[in-house]
């Protein structure tokens, strides 16, 4: 059996591999998920040659980063939410015949084998794992142990600190035998093979605060992911959210003002609202700069069963939104409403149409509307593969105002603006606000074995604030360059430089300060930055 070039390639061999496996072969959900369940049950052993067939997905490192995502256990979840399914054993919210569900069983929600079996199938496929956005999925963050929390990403430095070095000693090693040493296997991440260069956790608005951003910055997160769903009050209130939406506006000010990029996660459809609200929703979302996320997650609501919704939707209380109706909607919104400066992560969540009774069942929406859509939004102008050496790039800016800051968000793009190669975004706070998110001290024993964080005037005070560097194309090799991708052709060292130019001059600042993916410090030591409280900084 050989490797898949084409789509044509790649039908005939699902169906080669559905007669190994002696199943139909199916259309929705993906092969991969019939794969995966088959192991987790015990009913097949991994096999290096059907991986090798089933993870080819091209798109995946076309980004720049390899994604590896992976799924803490089940804790139970203080949210009451309405439309979210409990199923036993499972991650509140998740349920078990999702896709990236599916790896977590197969892997006992081991963190290492979780991402060592990833960056293998990844690898197998020909991708390059040595840039690794890993993304902690599973409901609430906030509400796992923090000790917990800790050997999680502990776990994950490590399975990719030992990746491709004595793997099956190690793979067999359970969770709890681990000792605490997150500060020293990210120390080693730095210069490891695969490096950790985005680390995102999921929670609620209701659990930022101050304390709990020192602990995510000492967990190395770079990105934040907020279960936002709708902003208007009497919504979160009949969805049971349990927070209002002033939490959601301090959430993002907080996060902001201590670097992190973030990730809305919101819910059209939602008993309460409709589609006219919901449009209004999304204007307001990108004219009011007490939101303006830097990503979104689009889940439209479903009707699973083991919800409330469920029971309502069952007695006729709840009317869900149809396919055809929301996939309008979207488009609306991508051609009326979401600026350049945003990126559409997800349009839909990864629930098997099997376990929808009601709502949006278009698992391939993006492809459904492709051609119909017209979007300026990051994912959809990432250059991908379609980068031309000596290509015209030119600088492009644009400012905004976001919670009590100044957002300068700098882009390389094609003349037309059309192609993105690389993007940075700047964020100038009022001095009076700098520093508080750090000037939380730690409770005693809460993380084991890192440095603590400063109090008092916190390393922010009047800095600038760099939350995002990324260079879009073909993932290169770290200090090695490729034809065709931009990736290591100088564009991120010169958006610093201009950065730091922006900063200093039209701003008077001596600071500035990267909110740094712990696989990429050495990229800014090399720059002149040094690590100064989980962040890289530099007097300028
Ligand atoms: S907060 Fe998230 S995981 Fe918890 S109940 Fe609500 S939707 Fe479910
Ligand atoms: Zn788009």
């Amino acid at each position: 059996m050989g490797v898949s070039k084409g789509d044509v390639d790649f039908l005939r061999l699902k169906k080669d591999i559905c007669k190994k496996l002696g199943v139909q072969p199916p259309t929705n959900p993906d092969l991969r998920e019939v794969y995966e369940k088959m192991v987790a049950r015990g009913e097949i052993k991994r096999s290096m040659e059907l991986e090798k067939a089933l993870f080819s997905k091209r798109v995946r490192t076309e980004s720049g980063v390899a994604v590896v995502a992976v799924l803490t256990k089940s804790y139970p979840c203080p949210g009451k939410c309405i439309y979210c399914p409990t199923e036993k054993d499972m991650p509140k919210s998740y349920l078990s015949n999702e896709p990236a569900v599916m790896r977590a069983i197969a892997a006992k929600f081991n963190p290492y084998r979780q991402v060592q079996n990833r960056l293998r199938a990844l690898e197998l496929n020909g991708h390059k794992v040595e840039k690794v956005e890993l993304i902690v999925m599973g409901g609430t963050f906030s509400c796992l142990p923090k000790k917990y929390q800790q050997k999680f990403i502990t776990e994950c430095f490590r399975a990719c600190n030992e990746y491709g070095k004595h793997e099956s000693r190690v793979m067999n090693h359970e969770l709890k035998k681990r000792q605490d040493d997150l500060f020293k296997e990210q120390k080693r991440n730095e210069k490891a093979k695969c490096r950790i260069i985005g680390l995102t956790l999921e929670t609620r608005p209701d659990y930022i605060d101050a304390e709990e951003i020192v602990s995510f910055r000492k967990l190395g997160c770079t990105r934040v992911e907020l279960g936002v769903q709708s902003i208007f009050d009497d919504v979160l209130k009949l969805n049971k959210r349990g927070h209002n939406i002033a939490r959601t506006i301090e959430a993002t000010k907080l996060l902001k003002d201590a670097g992190f990029k973030i990730n809305y996660h919101i819910m059209p459809g939602l008993p309460g609202s409709n589609l006219k609200r919901d449009y209004k929703m999304f204007k307001r979302l990108f004219s009011e700069p007490a939101f303006q996320p830097d990503m979104l997650k689009i889940y439209p609501t479903v009707v699973i069963r083991n919800t409330k919704l469920y029971s309502m939707w069952k007695k006729g209380e709840y009317k869900a939104l149809g396919d055809e109706e929301f996939e309008k909607f979207i488009l609306r919104i991508k051609k009326n409403i979401i600026p350049p400066v945003v990126r559409i992560a997800r349009l839909v969540r990864d629930v098997p149409g099997t376990s929808i009774e009601a709502g949006p069942n278009v698992s391939n929406l993006r492809q459904l509307i492709e051609k119909e859509s017209v979007c300026r939004c990051i994912r959809c102008r990432e250059v991908r593969s379609e980068y031309v050496p000596d290509e015209e790039i030119i600088l492009d800016r644009i400012n905004y105002a976001a919670s009590g800051g100044q957002e300068i968000f700098l882009q390389f793009v094609s003349p037309d603006k059309k192609k993105l190669f690389a993007l940075l975004r700047l964020r100038i706070v009022g001095v009076q606000d700098h520093g508080p998110a750090l000037a939380q001290p730690l409770r005693p024993n809460e993380y084991v074995g890192t440095p603590p964080l400063s109090t008092g005037e916190g390393v922010l005070k009047n800095a600038a604030l760099v939350r995002e560097v990324h260079t879009y194309g073909k993932l290169t090799s770290i200090d090695k360059k490729n034809k065709n991708s931009p990736q290591h052709i100088g564009l991120g060292k010169k958006l610093l430089l201009e950065a730091e130019r922006i900063a200093r001059e039209e701003f008077g600042l001596k600071k500035i300060a990267v909110i740094s993916g712990v696989g990429v410090r050495g990229y800014y030591r090399k720059a002149g930055y040094k690590l100064k409280d989980s962040y890289m900084v530099k007097v300028i």
